[in-house]
C-alpha cells in the first residue's frame, strides 16, 4: 500500500470512529482531549461534532492551520508525557491521541506511558480513539467498525 493510501485510511479512520461514537460521547459529562493537535484537522472536526463541549488540544507547540488553533486557554504546549499529568484522575468524555509516527522505535516509546495517560484522564465510562493500539487493564477495546481495515485505529471505553 503507498503512503498515500495508508495517510487516507488513517484520516477517513479518524472520521469515521469520531462520527460513530460522537452521540454516545456526547450523552456523557466532560472535556475532549486532543492529542497531537497537528494541523488542526481533527481538532476542526471535534469542534463540529461537540460545538458545546470544550475541546483541549495538546501538542509540543501550536502550529495549526490558523482557523483550526485553540484559543490560548484550550491548548497545552509541552511533551504530553508532562503535560497530561494536570489531568489525572480528570474528567474527560474522549481522548482522541493521533501522536503516533510510522517508526516502531518511536512509538514504542510513546506507548510505555500513552495508555496511562489516556486511562487516568478518562472519566469512566469515557471513550478513547486512538492511532496506537491501548493495553490497559481499565480500557475494553469496542469492535471495529467495517470501514476501518484492522489495526488501522483503535477506540476503546473506560471501564
Ligand atoms: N490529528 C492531527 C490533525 O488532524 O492535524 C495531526 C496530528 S500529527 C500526526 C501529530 C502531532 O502530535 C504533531 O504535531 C506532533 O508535534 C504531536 N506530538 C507527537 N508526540 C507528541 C508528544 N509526545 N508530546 C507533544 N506533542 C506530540
Amino acid at each position: 500500500m503507498s503512503r498515500l493510501d495508508s495517510f487516507i485510511r488513517r484520516l477517513s479512520a479518524q472520521r469515521d470512529i469520531l462520527n460513530e461514537i460522537r452521540d454516545q460521547v456526547a450523552a456523557l459529562p466532560g472535556d475532549i482531549l486532543e492529542l497531537g493537535l497537528g494541523n488542526g484537522r481533527t481538532f476542526d472536526h471535534l469542534r463540529e461534532l461537540f460545538p458545546d463541549r470544550r475541546v483541549i488540544a495538546f501538542d509540543r507547540m501550536a502550529r495549526s492551520f490558523q482557523a483550526s488553533t485553540p484559543d490560548p486557554s484550550n491548548m497545552v504546549v509541552g511533551e504530553i508525557r508532562d503535560t497530561i499529568l494536570d489531568f489525572m484522575g480528570g474528567n474527560a468524555a474522549l481522548v482522541h491521541a493521533d501522536i503516533g509516527t510510522g517508526h516502531d522505535d518511536l512509538d514504542a516509546i510513546t506507548l510505555t506511558w500513552l495508555p496511562d495517560s489516556v486511562a487516568g484522564a478518562l472519566a469512566p465510562g469515557g471513550f478513547a480513539v486512538s492511532g496506537l493500539p491501548l493495553e490497559h487493564p481499565k480500557l475494553v477495546a469496542l469492535p471495529g467498525l467495517d470501514s476501518v481495515p484492522s489495526g488501522r485505529y483503535f477506540h476503546y471505553r473506560r471501564i
